[in-house]
């Protein structure tokens, strides 16, 4: 049990961005991700999730044995892995209600339907949780959502579906203090045993609030350095210009 990346290579149109990655989060631990601008966090958390720009030229991908880079997204969500993007989409027409709503709706056994009084009162505290406004639910999906509420509204979406591995991309970009701390909030209510987490950060200010329980730092489409959360304290000092006077590990 665990989502284990081993040796992944990825290329983007003859890009090679990441060159022979290995990763393993277990249920009920949190792991951050750092590294410099371009170094391919995002393009990990695609991969994983799996965008179909990328191209995957060598490694594997399992989560709980299963081997993800056989199953289509739907089938990755329902699975039970879920990705906060780092830019998400505007999706006009479809309000957040129901967008969400479908999605828990696919995960219900065929011809099961949802409870529409839990699940709004369920949606609501969550939402509450979050300090996201109830309006909010009538509005099409991230439609004009400023950077703050995007990000929230990503969380809304993790906490709603339950996943067993949550990948977080840079959901820190865009919040200032006290919207980090409310959603740090969401997400530490959110760790459990069960639970493995991915977090994706060019900032150790997350880590302050998401405690980490391993630190990794990606550098050139690798993992270069791997530690306790007193790594990502040594990136904040000294920033990830040392980074450059290291060797990867070859693979
Ligand atoms: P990070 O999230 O760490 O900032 P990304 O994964 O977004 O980095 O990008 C890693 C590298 O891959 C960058 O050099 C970026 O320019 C390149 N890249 C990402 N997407 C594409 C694309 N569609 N075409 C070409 N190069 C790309
Ligand atoms: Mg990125």
């Amino acid at each position: 049990m665990s989502l284990v990346i081993t040796n992944l290579h990825t290329s983007i149109d003859g890009n090679d961005i990441l060159k022979g990655l290995s990763l393993e989060v277990p249920p009920g631990e949190v792991h951050a991700i750092m590294g410099p601008n371009g170094s391919g966090k995002s393009t990990l958390a695609k991969v994983v999730a799996g965008h179909e720009d990328y191209e995957v030229t060598g490694g594997s991908v399992t989560m709980d044995g299963q081997n993800l880079l056989d199953l289509e997204i739907d089938e990755r969500s329902r699975a039970g892995l879920f990705l906060a993007f780092q830019y998400p989409m505007e999706v006009p027409g479809v309000t957040m209600a129901n967008f969400i709503r479908a999605a828990r709706q696919a995960r219900l056994p065929e011809g099961e339907e949802i409870d529409a009084v839990a699940y709004y009162k369920e949606l609501y505290e969550k939402m509450d949780q979050l300090g996201i406004d109830r309006r909010f639910t009538s509005r099409s999906v991230n439609e004009g959502f400023s950077g703050g509420e995007k990000k929230r509204n990503e969380v809304l979406q993790m906490m709603m579906l339950e996943p067993s591995y949550c990948v977080m991309d840079e959901t820190d970009s865009g919040l200032d203090i006290d919207a980090l701390k409310v959603v740090a909030g969401g997400v530490n209510s959110m760790r459990s045993p069960e639970r493995g987490f991915l977090v994706i950060t060019h900032y150790q200010r997350l880590l302050d609030y998401i405690e980490p329980d391993h630190v990794h730092v990606l550098a050139d489409g690798q993992i270069v350095r791997s530690g306790s959360k007193e790594l990502a304290l040594e990136l904040e000092k000294k920033g990830y210009d040392f980074l450059k006077e290291e060797t990867p590990v070859a693979s």
